[in-house]
This record gives structure tokens, C-alpha cells and sequence, in this order.
């Protein structure tokens, strides 16, 4: 009864399945950089707040970077075009000419960028990048020192869920069938960030966090690999812990004090560094680094926060994640001290023009005021 749809995603399947057996052998030969004369840093605004808060951010590194700027070693170059009318319209994540501009600079500052869900096919313009990018390595800090929790997350950020996220089998009106890829090279990488993030800042204690006892395929291997790479690392404690209890743990007081370095699968990562977030004080105030061999690409954690554009709040949106994301740039192109002075003006302005997500707190041009008057 169901041969002909059966066929199909048969051929359907078998198409995927070449095409990731492509891009694994593709991740063992990735050229080295080449070393550049000057840092292209593109800003790209994205929908919703993102223009809103990327705007601000966009206003700190000018005046942070505005020796380097004037001296040609740095650029700050506006890429527009990566909003959703604009990729609806053309029916692409990311349409070719924005790519090519992305393509095009070193690293990027990026805001949130809204992904239609369920039935419109539009694939998310991050997930295209970070598979266009080759941004593997998902970096996200979180910290709450009064609670003694200095975390860092390492989400694989190519593979697992999201490389077929869109490309999934349906038999209309019976099931529908989505895929989760895990490669030995695209698992090896993450996991040796991670570990040598450990190593390089002292860091004793490593979570593996996966579901290898239900996904026994992907995650099973995954578990594997990362404690292949932790037998190199003889002074740094590898434990395995399963995505559910560890979302738990985040909140258990004596356990989270505890844990360090995470590193997990995509899907995982995308939804346990939301709740770390939250403990932090809520998704406004993280950043995140997207991390390649060749490019970098540096957001805030959240989205495109559509419900407070339509109640009329959108210039109360908090763009300290997104400042958050241009520190993490800084410390990405060896700008240290450039970085702290950042974090410092963050934090004097959430004293001095604190955000409330209300009218009676700052508005996000108020904070961006704030930190470039203490920078
Ligand atoms: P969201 O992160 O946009 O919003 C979740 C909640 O957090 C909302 O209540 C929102 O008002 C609040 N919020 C988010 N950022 C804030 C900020 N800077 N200041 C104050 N409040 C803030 O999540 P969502 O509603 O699930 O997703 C909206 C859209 O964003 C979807 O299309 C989704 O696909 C997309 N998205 C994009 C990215 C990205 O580009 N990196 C990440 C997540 C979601």
C-alpha cells in the first residue's frame, strides 16, 4: 500500500546517506588558514531585536577597536540580508550573496535570526552557517561566581540532529522519520577542544554528556571517542553522565559547584546551555562562540525574540548577550585585554542603566550609552 512512498525515501535515504559518507571524509582534509594582514569582523543584524542589540555591540567594538580600524589592521564590515523576508523570498537558509560576504570575512559578529518551524522547509540560516562554516565547536560560558560555578560547554555543532534536521522521511498520514548523524572525525574534534580548553586553563574535571544507553548507535560512539581523547589527558577526571540527570545536577547546589567542562552532542548542548543560561540570569545575558578551523562566528545564545517585537519591546531588549559574544570575539582574535576592558563596561552598566525587559528599566540603546561611557 505504501510501496511507492516506501521507494522513495528508500532513494531519499540513500541520497543522504552518500552525502554524509562526503562530508566525513571531507572533515579529515581541512587546509590550514592562511595567516592575513588584516581581520575582516563582519556584523550581521539578523531579525527581530537582533538589529536592535547587534547595533550596540557593533557601537563597543568601534570605540574599542578604533586604533586598529584607523590603522586598516581591522575592519568592521556590515553584511545585510540575512533576515527572514530575505531568505523566504528566495527559499534559502542563506541566500548565495550574503554567504559569498560572510564567506568573506574572518570572523563574525551575528544576531539571532528567526527559523520557521514545522511545515514551511526553510533550514535554519545557523545551522547552514555552521555547516557552511564549519563552525564544529559551539563554546558557551557560563558563570555565577557568588555560587562558585564557572562552566564551559562544548556542543558539538554540526552533526547529530540538526545535519538532516530538514531532510527527514514523511509517509503522509502515517509517520514521520527524522535522522541523527555522528562522525568519528567530527566527534574526535569536539571532544579534543574540549579537553585541550581543560588542559590549557587548568581545568581538572571533564562531563561527558550524552543518552548512549537509548541512543546506542550515535551516542554510543560518541561516549567512545571522548574517552579515547581522555586517555590522553592523564590529569584531567572524565566522567560520563546522561543528558537527563545532568539537567538535573545544573541545579543541584553541592553537584554544580563541582562541574567544570562539559562537552555533548548537539541537540543536548543546545538545550542544557539554556538552562545554564537561565541560572546565569536568563538567556539576555549569554554569549556564544561558533568555532572552526578557518572562521569564527560569535552570538548571543538566544533568538530573535519575535513576541517582544509584536508587544511593542523591542528596544528593551538586553544586548549583553551579544556583548557577551563580541568579549568572546576579542579573546578569539587575541585581543585580551581589549576583552576585559568589555567585560568590565558590561558590568558597570548593568549596574548603572540595569534592564528590567520593561519601560521602567533601561532601554538597549540606554545599556549600549552605559558601556561605552565606561569604556
Ligand atoms: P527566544 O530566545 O527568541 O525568546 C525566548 C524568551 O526570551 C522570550 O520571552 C524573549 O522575549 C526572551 N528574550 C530573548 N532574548 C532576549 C533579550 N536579549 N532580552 C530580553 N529578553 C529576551 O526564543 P524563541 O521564542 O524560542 O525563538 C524565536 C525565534 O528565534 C525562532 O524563530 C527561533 O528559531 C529563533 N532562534 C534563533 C537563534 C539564533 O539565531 N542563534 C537561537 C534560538 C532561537
Amino acid at each position: 500500500m505504501y510501496q511507492e512512498a516506501v521507494e522513495k525515501a528508500v532513494a531519499h535515504y540513500r541520497d543522504l546517506l552518500l552525502s554524509q559518507i562526503d562530508r566525513a571524509e571531507k572533515m579529515n582534509n581541512v587546509p590550514a588558514p592562511a595567516k592575513k594582514e588584516k581581520t575582516v569582523i563582519g556584523v550581521v543584524g539578523g531579525d527581530g531585536i537582533g538589529p536592535i542589540i547587534t547595533a550596540q555591540a557593533q557601537r563597543a567594538l568601534e570605540a574599542l577597536l578604533a586604533d586598529e580600524i584607523k590603522a586598516g589592521t581591522i575592519e568592521l564590515r556590515t553584511i545585510e540580508g540575512l533576515t527572514i523576508e530575505n531568505r523566504l523570498a528566495v527559499g534559502k537558509a542563506v541566500p548565495d550573496d550574503v554567504l559569498a560576504e560572510i564567506k568573506a570575512c574572518d570572523v563574525l559578529l551575528k544576531g539571532p535570526t528567526t527559523t520557521p518551524s514545522g511545515g514551511e522547509q526553510l533550514e535554519s540560516a545557523n545551522v547552514a552557517l555552521r555547516r557552511e562554516l564549519d563552525l564544529y565547536a559551539n563554546v558557551r560560558p557560563v558563570c555565577v561566581p557568588e555560587e562558585g560555578i564557572d562552566w564551559m560547554f562544548f556542543r558539538e555543532n554540526t552533526e547529530g540532529e540538526y545535519t538532516l534536521g530538514s531532510k527527514g522521511i514523511e509517509i503522509p498520514g502515517l509517520l514521520t522519520m527524522d535522522f541523527k548523524v555522528t562522525t568519528v572525525a567530527g566527534t574526535r574534534r569536539i571532544a579534543r577542544a574540549a579537553f585541550e580548553f581543560a588542559r590549557k586553563n587548568g581545568k581538572t574535571h571533564v562531563a561527558i554528556v550524552t543518552k548512549s544507553n537509548i541512543m546506542k548507535k550515535t551516542d554510543g560512539m560518541f561516549s567512545i571517542l571522548c574517552r579515547e581523547i581522555a586517555a590522553e589527558y592523564p590529569e584531567i577526571q572524565a566522567d560520563e553522565y546522561f543528558i537527563d540527570i545532568m539537567s538535573a545536577n545544573l541545579l543541584k547546589a553541592n553537584m554544580r559547584s563541582q562541574l567544570q567542562v562539559f562537552v555533548m552532542p548537539n541537540l543536548y548542548g543546545d538545550i542544557i546551555t539554556d538552562e545554564a543560561a537561565q541560572i546565569q540570569g536568563g538567556v539576555g545575558t549569554a554569549g556564544s562562540a561558533n568555532i572552526g578551523d578557518t572562521c569564527a562566528m560569535f552570538e548571543a545564545i538566544h533568538g530573535s525574540a519575535p513576541r517582544m517585537i509584536a508587544r511593542g519591546m523591542g528596544d528593551y531588549a538586553n544586548p549583553e548577550s551579544i556583548l557577551r559574544a563580541a568579549v568572546m570575539l576579542l579573546q578569539h582574535i587575541g585581543m585580551p585585554d581589549k576583552a576585559a576592558k568589555l567585560t568590565a563596561a558590561i558590568e558597570t552598566a548593568n549596574r548603572t542603566a540595569p534592564i528590567t525587559g520593561t519601560r521602567e528599566g533601561a532601554s538597549c540603546a540606554q545599556f549600549g550609552d552605559a558601556v561605552i561611557a565606561a569604556l
